[in-house]
C-alpha cells in the first residue's frame, strides 16, 4: 500500500479518531521520500503494520471515592510497537483520555523512543479519571484499581509505564506499589520511581530539561545565545516547571506560564522565588495559576493561552494542539524566531506549517521533549544493574543524548538551502531505525 492510501484505509478503518489521524498524517507526509527508496517496505506493508498498534487493552477501573460511592473509570494500555526494545511510554489520568488520544500518543511515542538511541519501543497508557479535587486517598485508591487491571499486561522486559498529565512521583509510586504486590518482583516496572524505591535522579527534571539542551543546540546552529532571551512557556506541570527552572539558570527571561484555565504574565520575569512559589502551588496545594498573579500583582487572563504575548522562544509544554495556526502568525509577527515542544502534538499542522513556511527554528516534541523518556531508560538501565548513578552522570548522559538526537534531526531534516526541517529530520530518523529492525525481524 502507498504511503497516502494508508491514511484513507485508517481514518476509514478508525474513524472519529482525529488526534491519532492527525499524528500519523504528520509523519507519513514526511517520511514518502525514504518510504519510496526503499520498495521491500511497500512490498511487507510495513507502513501499515507501524501505523496500527500491536495490541490494545481496554479495561473498567471501578473505586470508592471519599463519599463511599462506588466510581467507574475507563482504563487503556496500547502496546505499540516492540521492534526495538519492551514497550515504553506514560500514563496520562485525565478527563478527555479516549482510544484516540492514546493512539496518537502511543504511535509519536514510538519514533520519540527510537529517536533516543536506547533500545524501548512504544506505548502509552491513561484513564479518563480526573486527578482535579480528589483526596489523596481518593487517588491512591483509584492508582490500585488501574493497576490491578494493568499488571498482567506489563513487566520489565515486556512494557514499562511511567507518567504523562495527571501522573507524577505520587502516581507512580502508589501505582508500583500496587504492582510489586501482585507480581511479586522488585524489577522496577515503572520508572519515574522516587529515589528512594528505584527511581534515578535527574528524572523528575529530565523531560524540561531536554527540551532546553534541544533548544540550545538549535540556537547554537545560528550562533544565538539563550542569556536575556524571552521566553513564552505554557503549562505548570512537571515539563514547564523544569523547563522554566534550567531557563532562569541560563539567563533567559520567562514571561508566562499557564494552566486549563488561564494564563498569567510576568513582564519582570518568573525568577527562582517565584518558580518555587509555583512549584509548592502546583504540587503541593494542587492550585491554580491564578494565584501567582494575585500573589504578585501582574496580569492573569482566564480562557486564554499565551501566544499572544511578545517573545523570542515559545516554549509549549501543556497539552496537545494547545497552538494554533492563528497563534503562529501572532508569535512570528511579535518576533517569536524559535519553537521548541515540551508537550506531545501542541502545535496543530496548520501552526507547523506556518513555522515551516517562516523557516524559523521549530523543534516538533517527538525530538524536543524526549529526555523524559530517555532519563526512563536510563532509569531502566539502573535497575537492572541494581545500582543507581549520580546526578552529574545522568545529566551528562541526557545532554548527550539531546545532541545526538539534535544530530539525526540535521541528517535527515537538512534542506537545499540550508534550512533544518525538525519535524522530518525526527519522522524520518526515527521511522529508519524502526522500519529497518521490523524488516529484519520477519513478518509478525
Ligand atoms: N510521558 C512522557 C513522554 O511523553 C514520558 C514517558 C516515559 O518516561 O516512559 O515521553
Amino acid at each position: 500500500m502507498k504511503a497516502n492510501e494508508v491514511l484513507d484505509n485508517l481514518k476509514r478503518r478508525f474513524p472519529n479518531e482525529p488526534e491519532y489521524h492527525q499524528a500519523v498524517s504528520e509523519v507519513l507526509a514526511t517520511i514518502e521520500e525514504a518510504y519510496n527508496e526503499h520498495p521491500e517496505f511497500e512490498k511487507s506493508n510495513l507502513i501499515e503494520r507501524l501505523c496500527i498498534p500491536d495490541r490494545i487493552f481496554s479495561f473498567r477501573v471501578t473505586w470508592m471515592d471519599d463519599k463511599g460511592q462506588i466510581q467507574t473509570n475507563m482504563g487503556y494500555r496500547i502496546q505499540h510497537n516492540n521492534a526495538i526494545g519492551p514497550y515504553k511510554g506514560g500514563i496520562r489520568f485525565h478527563a478527555s483520555v479516549n482510544q484516540s488520544i492514546l493512539k496518537f500518543l502511543a504511535f509519536e511515542q514510538t519514533f520519540k523512543n527510537s529517536l533516543t538511541t536506547l533500545p524501548m519501543g512504544g506505548g502509552k497508557g491513561g484513564s479518563d479519571f480526573s486527578p482535579r479535587g480528589k483526596s489523596n486517598a481518593e487517588i491512591m485508591r483509584f492508582c490500585q484499581a488501574f493497576v490491578l487491571e494493568l499488571w498482567r499486561h506489563i513487566g520489565p522486559d515486556t512494557d514499562v509505564p511511567a507518567g504523562d498529565i495527571g501522573v507524577g512521583g505520587r502516581e507512580v509510586a502508589y501505582m508500583y506499589g500496587m504492582y510489586k504486590k501482585l507480581a511479586r518482583e522488585n524489577t522496577g516496572t515503572f520508572t519515574g520511581k522516587g529515589i528512594e524505591f528505584g527511581g534515578s535522579l535527574v528524572r523528575p527534571e529530565a523531560t524540561g530539561y531536554g527540551n532546553v539542551y534541544f533548544l540550545l543546540q538549535m540556537l547554537k546552529t545560528k550562533g544565538i545565545d539563550i542569556k536575556g532571551k524571552t521566553v513564552c512557556v505554557s503549562g505548570s506541570g512537571n515539563v514547564a516547571q523544569y523547563t522554566v527552572e534550567k531557563l532562569i539558570s541560563l539567563g533567559a527571561k520567562v514571561v508566562t506560564m499557564s494552566d486549563s484555565d488561564g494564563y498569567i504574565y510576568d513582564p519582570d520575569g518568573i525568577d527562582r522565588a517565584k518558580l518555587d512559589y509555583i512549584m509548592e502551588l502546583k504540587n503541593l496545594y494542587r492550585g491554580r495559576i491564578r494565584e501567582y498573579a494575585e500573589e504578585y500583582g501582574c496580569k492573569y487572563v482566564a480562557g486564554a493561552r499565551p501566544w499572544g504575548e511578545k517573545c523570542d522562544i515559545a516554549m509549549p509544554s501543556a497539552t496537545q494542539n494547545e497552538l494554533n495556526g492563528e497563534d503562529a502568525k501572532t508569535l512570528l509577527a511579535n518576533g517569536c524566531f524559535a519553537v521548541s515542544e515540551g508537550a506531545n502534538m501542541p502545535s496543530t499542522p496548520e501552526a507547523i506549517e506556518v513555522f515551516l513556511a517562516a523557516k524559523i527554528l521549530y523543534a516538533p516534541g517527538k525530538a524536543a521533549n524526549a529526555g523524559g523518556v530517555s532519563v526512563s531508560g536510563l532509569e531502566m538501565t539502573q535497575n537492572a544493574q541494581k545500582l543507581s548513578w549520580s546526578s552529574e552522570e545522568v545529566d551528562q548522559k541526557l545532554q548527550s543524548i539531546m545532541e545526538n538526537i539534535h544530530g539525526q534531526c540535521v541528517k535527515y531534516g537538512k534542506q537545499e538551502d540550508g534550512y533544518v526541517n525538525y519535524v522530518k529530520g525526527a519522522n524520518v530518523a526515527g521511522f529508519m531505525k524502526v522500519a529497518k529492525a521490523m524488516m529484519a525481524q520477519g513478518i509478525i
